[in-house]
């Protein structure tokens, strides 16, 4: 076999196809935009076709009846370290009580975005808008599951789908899905990250900053001792995300923009909730819920207490990474041409003057 996918846009980058091959015939590499597409060596290929099986591209998800509410933890601490209303800890805190472990997105010690399995939630919070890497997550969570153990997984819809298609029917496995725009590039991310440090360490960088009460649409960093922050508006990086010109080409086809995919959760920002509950928003963020299963019904039952909740309709909640994926510019395509290449962050002054004005 010469390939997993037929056209690079049903490429979403999640690695089963690597994980499944029974003669690990295909690894994981980076394109030259940064995004990981599985390589098959034909010298050990057997041709057996698994991974096409496996692949999440081969099979459309299910879409099932949802409910819809609005989130917001009663806790201001935990409120300030979340980026929308802390809906992911409230959930994952249900699911640890219940002897869980939870799989979700972080920043490493060089503020690489990858998953990883842990008790410990704190690293996860927080959104950060760049590809993250599964790595061997799917594997650990299969481990974990075996010995029937709760595995809590939050990711992105492509990210979710792929691991159910792994996995497939368990009771244990409960998937937290985002609503997702779509990702940055890692070779964008790291050569932006290299030009912003200089010569000196990133110590924090945060995407969505709640310090100005703006839903949190504030983007601050610390470089050694010097701590920024900017509006996203003010921030080139978040004005190329927002444009959406830095995305993997399968983020523009995206099929999961649906408020009613078979995931446990959906979760996002809940977008003009000020307009018909004004008594819930001031500005430091309120999480949209969507439970697509009875499990999903039962912890918002129980995260009440903690919580407030409040159950709306479907058109309230409706936003357009609901309905479409993000449209694909010609921008993109010269973004990528300017950045290809780049070493040591040489090319991205050029690249924010140029598509982050
Ligand atoms: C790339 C991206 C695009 C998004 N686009 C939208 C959007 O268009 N509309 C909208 O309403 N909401 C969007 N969100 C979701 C939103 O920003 C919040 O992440 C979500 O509301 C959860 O907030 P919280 O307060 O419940 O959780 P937090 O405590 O802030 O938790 C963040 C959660 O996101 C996960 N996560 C963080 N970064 C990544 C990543 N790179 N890849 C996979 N998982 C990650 C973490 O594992 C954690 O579970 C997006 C998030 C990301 C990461």
């Amino acid at each position: 076999m010469d390939n997993v996918y037929v056209d690079k846009k049903h490429c979403c980058g999640c690695g089963v196809c690597a994980q499944i091959c029974p003669v690990h015939a295909i690894k994981m590499v980076e394109d030259e935009e940064g995004f990981k597409y599985p390589k098959i060596n034909p010298e050990i290929c057997t041709d057996c076709g698994r991974c096409r099986k496996k692949c999440s591209a081969s099979s459309e998800i299910k879409k099932v009846d949802s409910k819809f509410y609005a989130v917001r933890c009663k806790d201001e601490e935990l409120l300030k370290k979340s980026t929308s209303g802390g809906a992911f800890s409230l959930i994952a805190k249900e699911v640890i009580n219940e002897g869980g472990i939870i799989c979700g997105a972080v920043f490493d010690e060089n503020f690489k975005v990858k998953h990883i399995l842990s008790e410990d939630i704190s690293k996860m919070r927080k959104s950060k808008y760049v590809q993250s890497d599964i790595e061997d997550c799917f594997e650990k969570i299969e481990n974990e599951l075996s010995k029937g153990r709760k595995v809590l997984f939050s990711g992105t819809p492509c990210q979710c789908h792929s691991l159910k298609m792994l996995i497939g029917e368990n009771e244990n496995l409960i998937t937290v899905s985002l609503i997702c725009r779509g990702v940055h590039s890692p070779l964008l991310w790291e050569e932006y990250k290299n030009w912003l440090k200089g010569e000196d360490e990133i110590k924090s960088y945060d995407f969505r900053d709640k310090r100005r009460r703006n839903d949190a649409h504030t983007v601050a960093y610390t470089i050694g001792d010097k701590e920024t922050a900017v509006t996203m508006n003010e921030d080139p990086l978040s004005r190329i995300y927002n444009k959406c010109l830095s995305y993997r080409p399968s983020c523009y086809e995206c099929s999961y923009c649906s408020a009613d995919n078979d995931f446990d959760f959906t979760i996002g920002d809940f977008w003009g909730i000020e307009k018909f509950k004004p008594e819930m928003y001031d500005g430091n963020g309120v999480s949209l819920v969507i439970t697509h299963s009875e499990y999903a019904e039962k912890i918002i039952e129980k995260v009440k207490d903690e919580a407030i909740v409040y159950e709306c309709s479907k058109e309230q909640a409706e936003q357009t990474a609901l309905k479409e994926p993000a449209k694909e510019s010609i921008l993109r395509k010269l973004l990528f041409k300017d950045l290809v290449g780049s070493k040591n962050g040489e090319k991205i002054q050029l690249i924010l003057k140029k598509y982050g004005q």
